[in-house]
């Protein structure tokens, strides 16, 4: 079976090892930006738009409401966001 790197419910970040985890629990969904030393989640859905938002415009060239909008897209498919 093939082993797929688990991603952060949050921030779709992928953690590869175990300083990537929150709490630096495998068990937990969340990464280490994400969450504080016991693996609660400590990130907001604006913070990581925001952090999107301004990934894609220095990334892909888009503007700020282009890349809002694809931002708010990708963040609320997140496990933590998608309910
Ligand atoms: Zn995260």
């Amino acid at each position: 079976m093939e082993q797929k790197c688990p991603s952060c419910g949050s921030c779709g970040m992928p953690m590869k090892k175990i300083e990537d985890f929150g709490g630096r629990s495998l068990e937990n969904k969340y990464c280490v930006h994400c969450s504080d030393d016991e693996g609660n989640l400590t990130a907001t859905f604006e913070g990581i738009v925001n952090y999107y938002t301004d990934d894609f415009i220095k990334q892909r060239g888009l503007d700020v409401d282009q890349a809002r909008k694809l931002a708010e897209e990708s963040v609320s498919k997140m496990s933590a966001w998608s309910s």
